[in-house]
């Protein structure tokens, strides 16, 4: 029987990054509230400055992209919150519900689409992070929530 402050292994988890831009407009709640409200369960919460070293291994499929630079400034500039998440297929439909990458073109209803713009920054501040395939969501939980991942 895992202690409650670990994850259940039979139930699938994604990683949620409330981006910097999105915690300084104070759009955490809402986020958050959209979760539960679609019936997920928040398993970890925790406010974090995140460190570059974190990020760059958060971020490592990206590191040769021209815009991994000012990626890395946009989330380190600021506090960020990060959320683990379980529910049903919640990886898929966490991604469905934070809408495609670039908050322009994410559809209305999404909260992309709704809660983010395109702000003419070098880096795309989009509001939110989800994992995007099981794999990385146990790698993204491993990295930001060490003392949660089920040992058995
Ligand atoms: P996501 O899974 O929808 O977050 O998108 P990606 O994994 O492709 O990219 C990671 C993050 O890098 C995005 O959320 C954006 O913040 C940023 N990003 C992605 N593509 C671009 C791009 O073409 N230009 C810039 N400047 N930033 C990008
Ligand atoms: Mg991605």
């Amino acid at each position: 029987m895992p202690t409650p402050e670990l994850l259940d292994p039979d139930k699938e988890h994604t990683l949620v990054l409330i981006k910097p831009d999105a915690y300084e407009r104070g759009l955490t709640g809402e986020i958050l509230r959209r979760i539960e409200v679609k019936g997920y369960r928040l398993k970890g919460l925790k406010v974090k400055k995140a460190s570059r070293e974190l990020l760059t291994a958060h971020y490592v499929e990206h590191k040769d992209q021209p815009f991994f630079p000012a990626l890395l400034d946009y989330m380190s500039s600021g506090p960020l919150v990060a959320v683990v998440v379980e529910g049903d297929r919640v990886i898929e439909g966490f991604r469905t519900m934070m809408g495609q990458t670039n908050p322009t073109l994410a559809a209305p209803g999404t909260i992309r689409g709704d809660l983010g713009r395109d702000w003419k920054t070098p880096a795309v501040q989009n509001v939110v992070h989800g994992s995007d395939s099981p794999t990385s969501a146990d790698r993204e939980i491993a990295l930001w929530f060490p003392e949660l991942v089920f040992k058995d």
